[in-house]
C-alpha cells in the first residue's frame, strides 16, 4: 500500500481544546480525510508560547493585538515560523486551517476592531505558509482535498 500524502491542518479541528475559548471546532468529513491522508496537526498560537484560555486576538496595521491591547506579534511569527518548518519536514503539499483565524485564516480575517467585521487578509500562519507554496485552504474547501 502506498504511504498516504501528509497534510498540515489546524489542531483545534482534531479536538485539541486549543482555541482561545479553550473550545475545539467540529470538522465535517473528517473521517474521510484521515482515510486520505496523514494528518500533521499544529496550532501555531500555542506553539508560540500563549495559554488556552486566552484574550482573542486580531491583525491590524500589520501586528497581532489581542482584546487587552497587548501586542501579541511575536507569538505569533513563532507559532508561523514552526508551523512553516513542520510542514516542510513532512513535505506537506496542503494545509487545512481553520477559517477567519488571526493565525490560520486565508482569504478572510477580522478587521482588529473585534466587531465581527471581515476584510480580505490572511492569517500570520496562513500567509506565511502560502508565502512558500504551500496550498492554504480553509474548512469550507475541504472537498477539495476528498475528489
Ligand atoms: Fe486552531 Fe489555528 Fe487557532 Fe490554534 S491558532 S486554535 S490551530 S485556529
Amino acid at each position: 500500500m502506498s504511504k498516504k500524502e501528509n497534510i498540515l491542518i489546524s489542531a483545534c479541528f482534531l479536538g485539541t481544546n486549543c482555541r482561545y475559548d479553550g473550545r475545539t471546532v467540529e470538522l465535517s468529513s473528517l473521517d474521510q480525510l484521515k482515510k486520505k491522508y496523514n494528518l500533521i496537526p499544529i496550532c501555531p498560537e500555542i506553539i508560540g508560547g500563549l495559554e488556552t484560555p486566552r484574550k482573542p486576538a486580531e491583525i491590524r496595521n500589520n501586528k497581532v493585538i489581542n482584546s487587552l491591547g497587548q501586542d501579541v506579534t511575536n507569538n505569533f511569527v513563532i507559532g508561523a515560523r514552526e508551523a512553516l518548518k513542520l510542514a516542510k519536514l513532512n513535505k506537506c503539499r496542503y494545509a487545512l486551517l481553520k477559517e477567519r483565524s488571526p493565525s490560520c485564516g486565508y482569504g478572510k480575517i477580522y478587521d482588529g476592531t473585534f466587531s465581527g467585521t471581515l476584510i480580505g487578509g490572511n492569517g500570520v500562519t496562513a500567509e506565511l505558509l502560502a508565502q512558500n507554496g504551500i496550498i492554504v485552504l480553509g474548512e469550507s474547501q475541504i472537498s477539495k482535498l476528498l475528489n
